[in-house]
């Protein structure tokens, strides 16, 4: 941590010295090209990226039917719905939250993620003290996020493979009965469909 008044910069990590190695290596080989990484990124970053979830949450928020179909094949009905499909979105399972359950996700061995509907993993999901200490001790890992679940509600912790992505259904929050789904999804945060955060509340 930096000391008082006083700034300086890190150097950068060495998972992060790492990848600028490799992606010189694969560009000198000719193996990829820079501009196609970059379009890769941007697009995961900026245009995928967790505005498609939440569209998908508020759809399910305000259509059962839609609900039922995502609860059944999430990854099928998106596709069928949206046209969102794409790199490790194969196989998304949604988990909804209720008043008795909360569900929050991990991925305990690295850092699978449903990139077609969140886009690209946060820094701290990819933290071995998160994947490691959300199972140990979920109800205080969610707490250090300022999400507090009550006692008598579970937690269900979900842990991704490379064969199965989770998307977290957040409960609706009160007082948005009669809004539109573009109005809804704009209280669906990508913490909320990781499962660390609520969605936001209606007067935010
Ligand atoms: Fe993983």
């Amino acid at each position: 941590m930096p000391h008082d008044g006083e700034e300086f910069t890190e150097p950068p990590s060495d998972p992060a010295l790492r990848v600028k190695a490799l992606e010189s290596l694969l560009v000198e080989k000719g193996l990829v090209d820079l501009e196609a990484l970059d379009v890769l990124i941007d697009t995961y970053e900026h245009k995928v990226g967790p505005r498609n979830g939440a569209r998908v949450v508020a759809r399910a928020w305000v259509d059962q039917e839609f609900k039922l179909s995502i609860q059944k094949d999430c990854s099928a009905a998106v596709k069928k719905v949206f046209g969102f499909q794409g790199r490790q979105g194969e196989h998304i399972v949604a988990v909804e939250n209720t008043s008795k359950i909360h569900n929050v996700v991990v991925c305990t061995l690295c850092s699978c993620y449903p990139w077609t509907v969140l886009g690209l993993p946060p820094v701290w999901y990819k933290s071995a003290p998160y994947r490691a200490r959300l199972v140990q001790d979920p109800r205080g890992v969610l707490a250090e996020f300022g999400t507090c679940i009550p006692e008598e509600k579970d937690i269900r912790v979900w842990d991704s493979t490379s064969e199965v992505r989770y998307l977290v259904i957040p409960e609706r929050p009160i007082g948005t009965e009669g809004w539109t789904e573009e109005k809804l999804s704009m209280l669906v945060t990508r913490n909320a469909m990781i499962g660390v955060e609520f969605a936001k509340e209606a007067s935010s």
